[in-house]
């Protein structure tokens, strides 16, 4: 079902376009496509122009619409039509992703695969598969969704070595991973000189990213693991909500020092995924829609996000998990606002739906994946949440990793890292 569909301009006449569809000729507004030129292909919605493409990207668009049904727009709802077009001339108002967020049957379908499309003409079926190792399940934290948060004590805890980390890079390096998450809790026994050593070393044996997922450091710290090389950071704003920010973080953790460290992260040049989680205790769909503008106005080069999974041993154990079709809306609707973001699978969309999940995603708009590369023996206990992943990583490892040069090249084009 696809909304945006590529068409040969045949004629131009003050701002309108002649085209062809379906051997029927009929015009559209072309205002937002400056300099189109007769013979030139572009991508439309109902009657507007949204961007010009080459002609190879058209016919390969073209080729795989064959493969999906056309959505008739005369059967859906005239405000869904009106607001996806919307989409495609300006930033959405919250009041509109909030109805995106509430559609339900054709027009949500419609939703996930207007996404899909977007992601298919914008990136094309670039896909990126990062390897997240998880290398300690210490945390001074008290998040109250979190496994690790620090009044579990029925918890395993490990660190791992820096040999032990080494060697999952390793691992991971040798076959063809080429961005790495290296994720922790809150655990000042990493110090900054140890975290730096260990950057620097890694980026010494390695032509890979490395992403940090290490929480609230201070701005030296992060200073200092951008000088020894680190590229990226992962690190969620979690609600754009202030009071359910305060009621899930009672201590430490704060909305406000959340944003600063993602500002002077930005400064400090580093690549930055950052999102919130989706189906938290009492976060209503006005939150989720300002945690899409969020996303959306910080125009954060990654977008983590993914629905809270409860967790045992935590104030949130009973609740209920984020829902999987409001996660993929989240996903369709920043791929509508981002156009050329990377939004990757996370293994908590996973956790919902061990199967089908990662495809739903990707039909969704989804255009990368985070495969868990932490050592067998530790991986039960980063126990955020029960995880249920989905088991044929091998099949998208072969599939998604590349053991060339070329791949890391491409990703450095893609990600723009310096
Ligand atoms: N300590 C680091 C930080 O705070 O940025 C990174 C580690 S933390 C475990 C990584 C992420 O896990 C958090 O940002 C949070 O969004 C996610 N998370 C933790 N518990 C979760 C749960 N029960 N459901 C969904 N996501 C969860």
């Amino acid at each position: 079902m696809c909304l945006t569909i590529p068409a040969k301009v045949l004629e131009i006449r003050d701002q309108k376009a002649k085209i062809n569809k379906d051997g029927q000729e009929f015009e559209i507004d072309i205002r937002s496509v400056p300099n189109l030129c007769v013979g030139d292909w572009i991508l439309y919605m109902s009657d507007i122009a949204v961007q010009r493409v080459s002609p190879e990207d058209a016919k390969e668009i073209l080729e795989l619409l064959e493969h999906v049904n056309k959505t008739d727009p005369s059967k859906l709802e005239p405000r869904f039509v009106d607001v996806i077009k919307a989409s495609k001339l300006r930033k959405l108002e919250k009041a509109e992703i909030e109805y995106l967020l509430s559609v339900e049957g054709l027009e949500k379908e419609a939703l996930f695969s207007e996404a899909d499309m977007m992601r298919k003409a914008l990136i094309k079926d670039f896909f990126c598969i990062h390897g997240i190792i998880e290398f300690s399940n210490y945390c001074t934290m008290d998040c109250a969704y979190c496994g690790l948060r620090c009044q579990n004590t029925v918890l395993k805890r490990y660190r791992m070595s820096d040999d032990e980390i080494l060697e999952a890079i390793d691992k991971g390096a040798a076959k063809g991973y080429k961005l790495f998450v290296l994720q922790s809790g809150e655990d000042p026994h990493y110090t900054k000189e140890r975290l730096v050593e260990l950057v620097r070393k890694i980026k010494e044996k390695h032509r890979i990213f490395i992403f940090l997922s290490i929480g609230d450091r201070d701005y030296e710290t992060y200073k200092a693991l951008r000088e020894a090389r680190a590229d990226g950071v992962l690190y969620r704003f979690e609600t754009s909500n202030p009071e359910l920010f305060a009621k899930i973080h009672q201590k430490g953790k704060k909305l406000n020092k959340r944003f600063e460290h993602l500002k002077f992260m930005k400064k400090l040049g580093y690549f930055i995924a950052s999102g919130s989680i989706i189906g938290l205790p009492d976060q209503i769909i006005g939150d989720l829609a300002d945690d899409i503008i969020t996303t959306r106005d910080m125009n954060f080069g990654m977008v983590s996000m993914g629905p809270f999974v409860p967790s045992k041993n935590t104030p949130f154990e009973h609740e209920k998990a984020g829902n999987l079709d409001m996660m993929l809306k989240m996903i369709s609707i920043l791929r509508l606002e981002m156009k050329d973001t990377r939004i990757p699978v996370v293994t908590a969309h996973e956790t919902l739906d061990p199967e089908e999940g990662r495809k739903k995603a990707i039909k969704a708009g989804a255009n990368a994946m985070m495969l868990n590369l932490t050592p067998e023996k530790y991986a039960e206990d980063y126990a955020i949440y029960k995880r249920k992943e989905a088991i044929n990583n091998a099949m998208w490892e072969k599939y998604g990793l590349y053991n060339s040069d070329d791949s890391y090249k491409m990703l450095e084009e893609k990600l723009q890292i310096s």
